[in-house]
């Protein structure tokens, strides 16, 4: 493996490149700036994920003109189904759609080097240059040894590993938010008929979910998670509850038929792989001086449902905007933060829906109310295509509402 040649210096240096560091990248090398995107992979690469793109994805890759690209190769879906503990279950309509991250984050990525990019692989951040508080560059480590890169700015996009957020120094929680484990398993009589997102809340998965997304050629991305998994120890210190996923994924199959099918009877391609989640735009600062924080670095996934492939590629744009725009240091900073700051009431509606995945028994009344009554499933699509917070219909007073309205 040799890794790509890195220049002394650049203007912007993106560290990371899923969607949020390849969508800044992208942008910033279109308006033409000279962008150095590296990543400690090369590409194509997999990064372990429910693979599902949601309204919010498709929007941020419409911004991006790669949407057709990806539509091409993805699965696409017309409704996401929600099954609840007693078995029923509600499709809420909405523009969804599956493709392996492997293909996905290496379209956006390709997106951003045919823009002007420049891409390094692999290549690991290890720490930042320093003049004063400043970031100045980042010492980067390969497969032979160190390298130093001086930028104007930097831009953290490194996802939800720890490392880089405490190397940068702005790391406030190393524990994540939630965990999840995924698997492919290729199923292709099943995937004659099992044509929708599902979405499985259970007693038995109390504290987050299982999955089954149809992906491309018949393969299925089925997984278990927990949201909210870090518990906040007495002094504030957050830290991983004892979860087993393995066991998560046994009990999915144990009260979802079409998850036991595809355990008992499907092909599994590859290996189970687990992986943390950063949700709620916290955990991290979002920005020092010379350097920006973007993407799940800065916590950008939604506790509610874990997805954050939508909210990546916007965070990501929205960096890139805050450095198009110019001025000095603070001022980039201050457009930075204001943009995150204005997603914050949304995440926080998201933070409070996701007490339906600690109480089983809310998708029941919720998924009985919809089955009954096409506004209450206008508000739930709504949600999904994010015309509507989740809080608002998962609140107290919303579940009082759909008990007694
Ligand atoms: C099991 C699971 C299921 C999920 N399902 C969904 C889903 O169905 N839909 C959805 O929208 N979201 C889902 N998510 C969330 C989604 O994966 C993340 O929100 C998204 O990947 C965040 O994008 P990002 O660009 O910020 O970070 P990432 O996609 O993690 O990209 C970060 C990049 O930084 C690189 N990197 C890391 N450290 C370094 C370093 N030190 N030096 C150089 N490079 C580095 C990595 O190699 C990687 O390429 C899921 C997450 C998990 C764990």
């Amino acid at each position: 493996m040799s890794p790509t040649v890195l220049p002394a210096a650049c203007e912007v240096l993106v560290i990371g490149a899923g969607p949020a560091g390849s969508a800044c990248a992208r942008t910033l090398a279109q308006a033409g700036r000279e962008v150095l995107l590296v990543d400690q992979h090369e590409f194509p690469r997999e990064k372990v994920c429910g693979d599902g793109l949601i309204p919010d994805a498709h929007a941020a890759l419409r911004a991006l003109g790669v949407y057709d690209e990806v539509m091409d190769r993805a699965f696409r879906a017309q409704h996401v189904r929600c099954v609840a503990p007693r078995g029923g279950h509600v499709d809420v309509p909405g523009t969804l759609a599956v493709l392996p991250r492997r293909e996905l984050d290496d379209i956006v990525c390709r997106a951003a080097r045919e823009a002007g990019a420049r891409f390094a692989a692999p290549w690991r951040f290890v720490a930042p240059l320093l003049d004063g508080e400043r970031v100045v560059g980042a010492r980067l480590k390969g497969p032979d040894g160190e390298h130093e890169v001086q930028a104007r700015w930097v831009v953290l996009a490194t996802g939800a590993s720890v490392p880089p957020l405490v190397a940068a120094g702005v790391c406030e929680r190393r524990a994540p938010s939630g965990v999840a484990l995924r698997g492919y398993v290729h199923h292709p009589e099943l995937a004659q008929t099992l044509r929708e997102l599902q979405i499985v809340w259970h007693p038995r998965l109390s504290g987050g979910y299982g999955w089954i997304f149809p992906g491309p050629g018949g393969v299925f991305n089925v997984g278990a998670g927990l949201t909210g998994s870090h518990a906040t120890e007495a002094g504030g210190r957050a830290s991983m509850r004892d979860v087993n996923l393995r066991q998560m994924l046994e009990a999915f199959a144990s009260v979802h038929a079409p998850a036991a099918e595809l355990l008992e009877r499907g092909e599994l391609r590859g290996d189970w792989k687990g992986a943390p989640l950063r949700c709620s735009l916290g955990g991290a600062r979002w920005s020092r001086p010379g350097l920006l924080v973007t993407g799940e670095a800065a916590g950008s996934t939604y506790a509610f449902s874990g997805e954050g492939i939508g909210k990546a590629l916007e965070t990501g744009l929205l960096a890139a905007a805050a450095l198009l725009e110019g001025g000095d240091d603070a001022a980039v900073r201050a457009r930075h933060e204001a943009a995150l700051a204005g997603l914050k009431p949304r995440f926080a509606l998201y933070e409070k829906a996701s007490h339906v995945n600690h109480r089983p028994w809310l998708a029941d009344l919720v998924v009985w109310r919809a089955r009954r009554s096409p506004r209450i499933l206008r508000r739930m699509s709504a949600v999904l295509e994010e015309r509507q917070n989740p809080g608002r219909l998962l609140s107290w007073r919303g579940i009082t509402k759909l008990m007694f309205e």
